[in-house]
């Protein structure tokens, strides 16, 4: 590493989770920062949300308050007659930590927080990046209104289609997990709530969950409904009607939740994602969140990694003389060597739970909830092996401080 003459002048594409987070990890590593949103302002993809400890960890360590922000929740995974399959098992001084994992809240909340912590002047929206360029030099950032701008790092937190990963590794067909999930949120009092849980429920086809909320000092509730369909297929006309109907034969409180969500509140999306990526750096650019890693909402754990992303992407770039390429090359592969196994894990582990529970050919959906409800297979997976995996990134975060 030589010694750092002038601050370094970083580029954040997309002002989402990733690129906030991204944001604040390079100001903090000492460099300044300017992020290009093409949206006049950063706009929340969706309203329900969950984060693990490890994201909240990484926001409280970039800045962000996170006094008060969500619902920490105890997850189960049941079958649809309410027997328990998973309990997600966090270790005992995580629960202490942070009152139970995946913490429930509206994305809304999370953005305004995330913005808060941004210097003035960091942002720019209306700055639709349409062209990128790299020399040994620089990078130069090509706008849709003609204009140029050059920088010595950019960050690629321009989500699933993005316009970095296309231009540093070529373009890949999205993976199309042919499912959909309806999902929304309510404060009303509904019978069969309990304070911080997160009940997964899987029937033969469709799942059917519910989490706590706390939304700006407000508690309530989210849930989702998610089932096979044709991606090509048109919306159903009424989003509220379609999920309720859904919902039927699932216990209490999903279908009170549903019942009680204003329909405005209830939206829909078809889910994708992209094979992981083996290289995700070249020369002066890198990826972070969906751009690096496009993860299906099964996952729940998209938003969360981008936030860890930015987090140690800014810890790599800590004193890095960021006009000397070979300094920057180093730093951008310290960064993503790492991520890259927990990051591919997640996305994978996602795409093989949508196709076993929602895709299982129907002869063999009995034997497959005989093995999920009699064995502990799928405690392992998502019950013992994936809060491993949480634990281990609060780990690293911490020996990274
Ligand atoms: C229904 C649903 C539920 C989910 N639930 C969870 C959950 O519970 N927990 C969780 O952790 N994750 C969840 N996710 C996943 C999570 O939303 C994504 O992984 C996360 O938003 C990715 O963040 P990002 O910043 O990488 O990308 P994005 O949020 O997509 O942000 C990319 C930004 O880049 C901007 N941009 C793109 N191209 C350009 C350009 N050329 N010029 C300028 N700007 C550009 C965009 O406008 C956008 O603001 C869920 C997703 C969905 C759809």
């Amino acid at each position: 590493m030589t010694a750092v003459s002038r601050r370094g002048r970083v580029a954040v594409l997309g002002a989402g989770p990733a690129g906030m987070a991204a944001a604040l990890g390079a100001l903090r590593a000492g460099h300044d920062v300017v992020v290009y949103e093409r949206y006049w302002e950063a706009r929340p993809a969706g309203n329900i949300l969950n984060l693990w400890p490890p994201p909240l960890k990484a926001l409280r360590l970039l800045g962000v308050d996170t006094e008060d922000l969500g619902a920490p929740t105890d997850t189960q995974f049941h079958n649809i007659r309410g027997k328990v399959r998973v309990d997600v098992k966090l270790d005992p001084d995580v629960k202490a930590a942070y009152g139970g994992g995946f913490i429930g809240l509206l994305r809304p909340e999370l953005y305004e927080r995330m913005l808060a912590a941004i210097p003035p002047g960091v942002l720019r929206f209306n700055q639709q990046v349409e062209r990128i360029e790299q020399d040994e030099r620089v990078v130069t950032l090509h706008f849709a209104d003609g204009s140029s701008a050059e920088h010595d790092v950019l960050i690629g937190a321009d989500g699933i289609d993005s316009l970095v990963r296309r231009t540093l590794w070529g373009d890949s067909p999205k993976r199309e997990h042919r499912l959909h999930i309806f999902g929304g949120f309510t404060f009303a009092d509904v019978a069969g709530t309990a304070p911080n849980k997160c009940i997964l429920t899987h029937g033969r086809t469709v799942q059917g969950s519910w989490t706590s909320i706390r939304h700006k000092g407000r508690d309530g509730h989210q849930w989702w409904m998610l089932t096979a369909t044709d991606p090509s297929a048109p919306p159903p006309p009424d989003l509220h009607a379609a999920a309720a109907e859904l919902a039927t034969g699932f216990p209490a409180p999903l279908p009170g939740l549903i019942a009680e969500t204003d329909p405005q509140h209830v939206q829909r999306w078809v889910l994708r994602d992209r094979k992981p990526l083996k290289q995700w750096s070249k020369g002066r650019a890198t990826l972070a969140g969906d751009a690096a890693h496009a993860t299906s909402p099964y996952a729940a754990y998209g938003a969360g990694m981008s936030i860890e992303d930015g987090y140690f992407l800014g810890r790599a770039l800590h004193g890095v003389d960021l006009t000397d390429l070979d300094a920057v090359r180093g730093a951008l592969q310290a960064y993503e060597d790492p991520r890259k196994p927990h990051t591919a894990r997640q996305v994978q582990q996602a795409w093989m739970l949508g196709k076993v529970f929602h895709h299982t050919p129907a002869p063999l959906r009995p034997l497959r909830d005989f093995v999920f409800d009699h064995t502990p297979f799928l405690q392992k997976v998502a019950g013992d092996t994936n809060p491993a995996d949480i634990n281990k990134q609060l780990a690293l975060i911490e020996a990274s401080r």
